[in-house]
């Protein structure tokens, strides 16, 4: 599997991370379902935006890009987001690329125009368009375009291959080609083919990468080796803010460390971001960042819940609704990634569960048996803390005594005070039928 990584020439927007954790759901899920995954997930060190950004910050590219490199890997570790198996970097790649841009030339797919530049003649290949659903009009063919972004419309012969021009500095290689850097698409196709062969399963990234960037690592790779370049692309929507795409250059982005400065909890965030199916745009809001937040809170009380059920006997229902969650979720995962009714399945489980307990009829297996599915469940989601039992501190366990004898005094005016008390502590008291119950105050 090949993901398109990031950029790195500024911290990581959380749009950005909705591609790179939904990259992560879909590996967990292939693992969770018994598929062996190698995961390559490339770094674009060198590129139109990186040059200008290390040029105004006076830095050279190496320095500038390896700081915001290692920021998305401490982000990408707050997020929860399983490493990838190489983190290939462009730089570290130029002789593969050139070593495929000669191959195209031989092939007659590409050209070097009189700029010195050399470009991939997009008319030459046939099937030009058909992940993007572009039809090339003739006159736009043999039209040229040297910047990595551009739109549908602006369809033309692209640059594999950037001959060396003042505003680029100091950034440059000499190689067979001349001297020059590469484009950002060809980065792509030599990488990818490097790692994972000239036909590989899956290639991901977001929607706005379908054209050009992949349209085009289509047709560098597979005029260069005939041979199909991925079988599955995946391709994420866009989290929008107000309706709109965040973006860099809309300026409408939270990186992930504006919310951790804002106190925001990053397993929210995870959770808030994978709990659209990825092929929804969905607006990013603080208050579903709170409903994302109170949600990993039900199932953790659930599981702190699960500690003190009694002895019982069995009633055989828990194993009935374990069951039957573990096919709903399975199914809908199965289905697309359709976390939406994965997790809709999930929550019903919590309450129902939640009800038995209510009931006294879970038994101490039975609720080994719901941990395990939450231990599943995480090990996809990966939102869950780990669920460890508890304890209160001497002071609470003193004041909980207290309360429970102003309560057989029916002093409640006491028994109230101590439960404020204990609230200012951070334990919130339940009295239920089967005793005093007690939980974290996760606000
Ligand atoms: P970049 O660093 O710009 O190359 O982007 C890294 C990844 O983030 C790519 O897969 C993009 O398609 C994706 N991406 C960019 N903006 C958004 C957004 N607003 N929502 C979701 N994915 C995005
Ligand atoms: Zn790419």
């Amino acid at each position: 599997m090949y993901t398109c990584g990031p950029t790195v020439y500024n911290y990581a927007h959380i749009g950005n991370f909705r591609a790179f954790l939904f990259e992560d759901l879909l590996k967990r899920w292939l693992k969770h379902r018994g598929f062996k995954v190698l995961h390559v997930m490339n770094l674009t060190d060198v590129d139109d935006k990186t040059i200008k950004g290390s040029q105004k910050q006076g830095s050279s590219l190496k320095r500038f890009t390896e700081y915001y490199a290692n920021a998305f890997f401490e982000d990408a570790a707050t997020l929860n987001i399983e490493p990838a198996n190489h983190y290939p970097r462009a730089t570290e790649h130029i002789a593969e690329m050139a070593a495929l841009i000669e191959e195209l030339m031989d092939k007659g797919y590409a050209y070097r125009g009189e700029d010195g530049s050399i470009y991939y003649a997009i008319n030459k290949f046939k099937a030009y368009g058909r992940l993007s659903k572009i039809r090339v009009a003739q006159l736009k063919t043999g039209a040229r375009v040297k910047v990595d972004e551009y739109a549908k419309e602006e369809a033309q012969d692209f640059a594999l291959w950037k001959a060396w021009t003042p505003e680029d500095g100091n950034v440059f290689w000499e190689t067979k080609l001349g001297k020059g850097r590469p484009g950002w698409h060809i980065e792509c196709s030599a990488m990818s083919m490097k790692y994972l062969g000239k036909t590989f399963d899956i290639h991901c990234g977001g929607v706005d990468n379908i054209f050009p960037h992949h349209e085009n690592e289509i047709a560098q790779s597979e005029a260069a080796t005939g041979k199909t370049f991925a079988n599955y692309w995946l391709h994420n929507e866009h989290l929008l803010v107000e309706g709109k795409r965040m973006a860099k250059r809309y300026g409408n982005y939270y990186t992930l460390r504006d919310l951790i400065d804002k106190n925001c909890d990053p397993r929210a965030i995870r959770f808030l971001l994978l709990s659209t199916h990825y092929r929804q745009q969905f607006n990013f809001t603080f208050e579903a960042l709170e409903a994302a937040k109170s949600g990993i809170e039900r199932i953790e009380n659930l599981l702190h819940r699960l500690h003190d059920v009694s002895d019982i006997d069995s009633h055989e229902k828990a194993e009935e609704l374990i069951e039957r969650a573990r096919n709903q979720f399975g199914n809908a995962m199965d289905d697309d990634l359709n976390t939406n009714v994965a997790l809709a399945s999930v929550f019903d489980f919590v309450r129902e569960v939640n009800n038995l307990i209510d009931a006294n009829t879970l038994s101490i297996e039975e609720a080994r048996k719901v941990q395990a599915f939450f231990a599943e469940f995480d090990a996809v989601f990966g939102i869950l803390g780990e669920a460890k039992k508890e304890t209160l501190t001497q002071e609470a366990q003193e004041l909980v005594a207290k309360r429970e004898e102003a309560r057989k005094a029916k002093d409640w005016k006491t028994a109230d005070e101590l439960r404020q008390q204990l609230k200012a502590m951070g334990f919130v008291i339940e009295d239920t039928a089967q005793g005093v119950r007690w939980r974290r105050d996760k606000n």
